[in-house]
């Protein structure tokens, strides 16, 4: 490399100490990178393995985003495009092509930038790596290894980042709200899929969804699961059983796999962090405090998934809680050594967070624990401690739906000395 390029390049690497480096230039990394420089914190450093920050609104090119929180119609990349304006505005360094490959005690990270591999570190670590679709990999799905299989979100990117159509006819597979944005992804693409499937008897989204495949002339298949994938060079055909168990032959150029959300969690899997293998998901208080006081988490990797405005107010909230922080670091360090674990006692919900309840800083107390179904459910849904019911809510519970139960409902009633853990319960009825 010449001196010029070493120069340059060295522009692009963050310094070695800053008071926060944030994870992740999603909304929730934005968002809370932005809310702590206009807390009045020092330096605050965003790094992003993209070259591009704005996470995954970069290559959603459907409206509508920044409603909640700028009350404004916005695409995808013209919200991530807002966002990174406004943190660079407020004095936020991002810095991109740079990826985070370790943590460490104590706030330390081993970042890969353009320079090659070095180490970093900050009081407070905030981590924002967000979520990624499940691929044909894990899925398990027989059949030979063609080219045309992709997830929504690749799919996007192609589309939307790099103006390329990798089929003309594929078959979507599964029908969260991502897969009704990849039908609109299509349309704009040119791309005419030939058929929706999804395994359940409903589609996960909201019912009014199943209109816009009907609209856009698309067969949508309920009770319905992809058997196996023709195709020698590229897909030729898919085989699914249907609702009454018979077989059938579909003709597609292409298999896109679309939701089943896993938190983008590897880092913290290989690190000192806490992590919760039931549910895939880093341990926070409600405070999006890990396990190390110096880490937090924030955005969609704690909750596999919700809408980037969700995210964007999580960051403001966790903004508060960091500078709070950083204000009083003994406060911090207590809330990692004191509080109690959540443990999820039935397999009907798919996650809860936070899956930690810390006994400071009760009186200021707001926000709820997030979960979700994994099928429909009717009974009660209920946190108990010690076979003592806290809080309980009866109702005809849906999947891929957030339910919130605020912590208010919860505080006064808690047992902080006995160390039982809060149990979250279901009964159906
Ligand atoms: C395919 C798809 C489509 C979606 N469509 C919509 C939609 O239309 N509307 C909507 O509201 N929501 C949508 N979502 C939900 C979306 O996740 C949220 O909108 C929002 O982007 C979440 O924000 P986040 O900051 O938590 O994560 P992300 O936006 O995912 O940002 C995470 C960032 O972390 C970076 N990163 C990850 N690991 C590292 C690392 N080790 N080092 C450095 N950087 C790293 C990534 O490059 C990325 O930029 C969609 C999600 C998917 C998967």
């Amino acid at each position: 490399m010449s001196d010029a390029m070493v120069s340059a390049a060295q522009r692009d690497v963050p310094p070695q100490y800053c008071d926060v480096i944030v994870i992740g230039a999603g909304p929730a990394g934005l968002s809370t990178a932005t809310a702590l420089r206009e807390s009045g914190v020092g330096s605050v450093v965003v790094l992003d393995r993209e070259s591009q920050a704005g996470g995954i609104p970069r290559h959603c090119g459907n409206p509508p985003f920044g409603m909640r929180e700028f009350k404004r119609i916005l695409t995808g990349p013209q919200y991530a495009a807002y966002l990174t304006k406004r943190a660079r505005e407020k004095g936020v360094e991002i810095y991109l092509n740079c990826s985070v490959i370790a943590l460490h005690s104590q706030g330390q990270l081993t970042i890969s930038t353009v320079l090659g591999a070095m180490q970093i570190s900050a009081k407070r670590v905030v981590i924002c790596t967000g979520v990624r679709e499940t691929p044909r990999s894990t899925r398990l799905v027989s059949g030979q290894r063609p080219l045309g299989i992709s997830t929504t979100g690749a799919l996007q990117s192609m589309v939307y980042l790099k103006g390329k159509r990798p089929f003309k006819r594929p078959i979507i597979v599964g029908t969260e709200l991502v897969a009704f944005s990849a039908l609109l992804t299509c349309r704009k693409a040119n791309i005419k899929p030939v058929a929706m499937i999804e395994q359940a008897g409903k589609t996960s989204a909201y019912g009014v969804c199943d209109l816009l495949p009907r609209i856009m002339g698309v067969k949508l298949y309920k009770n319905c699961q992809l058997l196996s994938i023709e195709g020698s060079q590229r897909v030729s055909a898919v085989n699914i059983m249907t609702a009454d168990g018979s077989t059938r032959r579909i003709d597609c150029d292409g298999v896109l796999f679309s939701g089943q959300f896993t938190a983008e969690a590897s880092l913290i899997r290989m690190s000192h962090l806490a992590f919760d293998e039931q549910t895939g998901l880093p341990v926070v208080d409600q405070f999006g405090q890990c396990s190390d006081a110096h880490y937090y988490a924030v955005g969609n990797l704690l909750h596999p998934v919700e809408t980037a405005g969700w995210c964007w107010q999580e960051g403001q909230i966790a903004a508060a809680n960091i500078s709070q922080s950083l204000l009083e670091p003994s406060k911090c360090e207590r809330k990692e050594q004191q509080g109690i674990a959540l443990t999820l006692c039935s397999d009907k919900v798919s996650y809860i967070t936070p899956q930690r309840f810390s006994n400071v800083d009760l009186a200021n107390l707001s926000g709820s624990f997030q979960l979700r179904f994994v099928k429909a459910a009717k009974g009660i849904l209920s946190v108990q401690q010690g076979g003592a019911v806290l809080w309980s809510k009866k109702d005809n519970y849906l999947p891929h739906r957030r339910i919130l139960i605020p912590f208010q409902s919860i505080e006064n009633k808690v047992g902080f000395e006995s160390n039982q853990a809060l149990e979250i319960h279901f009964t159906e009825q």
